[in-house]
């Protein structure tokens, strides 16, 4: 959506305070033990006791043959996205990196937002993998100003990812946000600079790289939601959503 008026302005910052605090919650409950069902019940708690809703719970993504089962996308080393916590639920181990994707409403204005957390301690190339893919989506917050284009979003984000060592997952990428959970520009993390959209002053986007460690090639798997990567490394996912402003991009769910 691109933000017109205070109102709608002040929502979308509220809204993205509530959810960083819900996922900032959830990073301190995941640990060895705790189920991927526990996860996503205490995030719905926390939506829910604010007096917001979860969006992705009952929400039908383009392509996707049914609609989405829980409030939060719990995706657990090679897994990249999407993964369902309350079917085939899990529990966490000590060493599993784990991808956490929740969005919300708040006065009806969607925010969205991800971060990839450690169980206990992991070894050094999913840190470096988690470190790499936050690297790029600071990069893509930093190239998302006014007066660029929606290609030099993504070719910050790929150049940073790939000078670590790693491959972006094609597939899967941001995408413009607020009024719904999917909206235009589709933000591929590849591109060339300069290329794509003219950036404007009031546009909320969701910047997400995704990132593998080994090959980017990628699976759905059967339950029509879960990405896996195709050779089973692991995968990374940091996602902000920002508000770009005259001077540059604001984060909104910091
Ligand atoms: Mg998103």
């Amino acid at each position: 959506m691109i933000i017109t008026n205070d109102t709608e302005r002040a929502d979308l910052i509220e809204g993205g305070k509530r959810l960083a605090a819900v996922l900032e919650a959830l990073r301190a409950k995941a640990a060895p033990g705790v189920t991927t069902e526990e996860l996503d019940d205490l995030a719905e708690r926390l939506i829910r006791d604010g007096g917001d809703g979860p969006c992705f719970l009952g929400y039908t993504p383009e392509g996707a043959g049914r609609p989405y089962p829980a409030t939060l996308c719990v995706s657990i080393n090679d897994e990249i996205v999407h993964g369902i916590p309350n079917e085939s639920v899990k529990t966490l181990k000590e060493g599993d990196i784990v991808g956490l994707d929740l969005g919300l409403a708040h006065n009806g204005i969607i925010v969205d937002a991800a971060i990839t957390v450690p169980i206990g301690n992991v070894d050094e190339g999913s840190k470096k993998l988690m470190r790499a893919t936050e690297a790029a989506l600071a990069a893509g917050i930093g190239a998302a100003v006014p007066g660029n284009h929606i290609g030099d979003i993504s070719n910050a984000i790929q150049k940073e990812i790939e000078d670590a060592g790693f491959s972006v997952v094609k597939e899967l990428g941001g995408h413009g946000v607020g009024e719904r959970v999917h909206e235009e520009p589709f933000i591929p993390n590849y591109g060339r600079a300069g290329s794509g959209e003219l950036l404007v002053e009031g546009m909320v986007l969701a910047l997400e790289p995704i990132s593998s460690a080994g090959k980017a090639a990628v699976i759905l798997a059967p339950d029509g939601y879960t990405f896996r990567t195709k050779d089973g490394s692991r995968s990374a996912h940091f996602e902000h959503t920002i508000l770009l402003e005259a001077s540059g991009a604001r984060i909104i769910t910091a």
